[in-house]
């Protein structure tokens, strides 16, 4: 079996990875390691909860402690991490601190939605590494404080999600400020053509690894589908949340609005909930993420794009309060529970306007969701409905985005 020593790292790195009690290497990380030292450039299909970040951040900061670095002038930043949500850059930022504790690297994260003054003085004062949202990055970059040009690592992370959040024109910018001559690591929970497209315009000859995410949706996550009206689901959700067999659980709405109204149901039912958006506060989400993290908080209602990159372990319920309308979003969002080996249970409710999405859901992880009747609300209609669509086999709708399998 492969360990972290086989793997050539830096003491200082093997000292840190120690102390946070990792043993060995993920297989992603078994698989990365080696390829991202010997120089490769990577296209890596792997969600988060596979040890991902690891993947990429030890063996790159293994070169830049290896490489004698020069000790005049600023230090100037060397490695390049793009992110779609600030929490998922935080929280890189983080395992950054973990892994290069005992080396004298500096990061810093940078993101919108605060004033940019200390992140200018951080710059100012040099970085090595930097972990980046692309709006903000653009910004200061565009106000003469962020210089490119001695990047030797760019990493790409949660590819899918930035190019779902629209960021593709902000990446292409990215791209053309960064020297020809660097090694790029791109990184994506699901490989849909514009991915596949977007990393042939900027990867040389990457190797490609995959960390199967239907093998974990299968093994480790237990998914139900119960069939319910839209006008039900307050009742069915706060029924759910009440009993104790739900520890934590994360709750999915398509909409902020949505997420507030749950929330505020829940409150009234006295579960202790908090939303997390785009709306919100940085602060406010972090309080809330905070909350939930140590058990105050009970259920954690999230949109989409603020969940993203939401590392919290031991949630035992993925509740999908809305089904999304891309496929891919549903693997995400279930990527949520059933990390480290523990189970979890993701639940979905499904309206009849919602069979649609469900059955382009079962296509794209091949299989069938089982039904869950056991509750007061259920919405026979939904069911036949699906029943009769699942039947009929496969048709996608025409306004509807999904991978390229037939
Ligand atoms: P990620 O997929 O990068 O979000 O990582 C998920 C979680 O796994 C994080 O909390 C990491 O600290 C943890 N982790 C990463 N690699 C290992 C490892 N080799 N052994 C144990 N835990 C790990």
């Amino acid at each position: 079996m492969v360990d972290f020593s086989s793997l050539q790292l830096n003491p200082v790195l093997i000292q840190a990875i120690t102390e946070l009690g990792y043993t060995k290497p993920t297989p992603i990380q078994e698989q990365a390691i080696p390829k991202v030292l010997e120089g490769h450039d990577l296209f890596g299909c792997a969600q988060t909860g596979t040890g991902k970040t690891a993947a990429f951040l030890l063996p790159t900061l293994n070169f830049l402690l290896e490489t004698p670095q020069s000790t005049k002038g600023r230090r100037k930043i060397q490695m390049l991490i793009l992110t779609p949500t600030r929490e998922l850059a935080a929280q890189i930022g983080e395992n950054c601190q973990q892994y290069a504790k005992h080396s004298n690297l500096r990061h810093l994260v940078v993101f919108g939605g605060v004033k940019q003054g200390s992140q200018v003085r951080a710059l100012q004062s040099g970085i090595d590494v930097l972990i980046a949202t692309p709006g903000r990055l653009l910004d200061l970059q565009r106000q003469g404080y962020i210089h490119l040009n001695d990047v030797k690592f760019f990493i790409l992370d949660e590819a899918d999600r930035m190019l779902d959040m629209g960021f593709l024109p902000d990446i292409r910018r990215l791209l053309a400020l960064l020297p020809k001559k660097k090694q790029n690591l791109l990184f994506s929970a699901t490989m849909p053509k514009a991915i596949v497209t977007l990393a042939q315009s900027f990867l040389t000859n990457p190797v490609r690894i995959e960390v199967d995410p239907e093998s974990s949706t299968v093994d480790q996550i237990e998914q139900k589908l119960m069939c319910v009206a839209q006008s039900d689901k307050k009742r069915l959700l706060t029924s759910m949340v009440s009993t104790d067999e739900v520890r934590s659980a994360i709750v999915f709405t398509r909409t902020k609005h949505g997420a507030n109204r749950v929330v505020k149901t829940l409150l009234a039912a006295n579960v202790t909930a908090a939303a997390i958006h785009g709306n919100k506060s940085q602060n406010a989400r972090i309080a809330a993420l905070d909350g939930f993290s140590k058990g105050k908080l009970k259920v954690l209602v999230a949109t989409d794009v603020a969940s993203r990159g939401i590392d919290i372990s031991g949630i035992s319920h993925v509740i999908n309060y809305d089904i999304p309308n891309i496929s891919e979003t549903y693997v995400h969002r279930i990527g949520r529970t059933g990390r480290a080996g523990l189970k979890g249970i993701a639940i979905a409710f499904m309206d009849q306007e919602e069979v649609v999405d469900v059955r382009n859901i079962e296509k794209l992880i091949g299989q069938q969701l089982d039904y869950d009747t056991g509750h007061d609300w259920h919405c026979r209609r939904a069911q036949s409905e699906l029943n009769t669509q699942r039947q009929r086999g496969y048709k996608a709708p025409k306004e509807s985005k999904k991978s390229g399998s037939g």
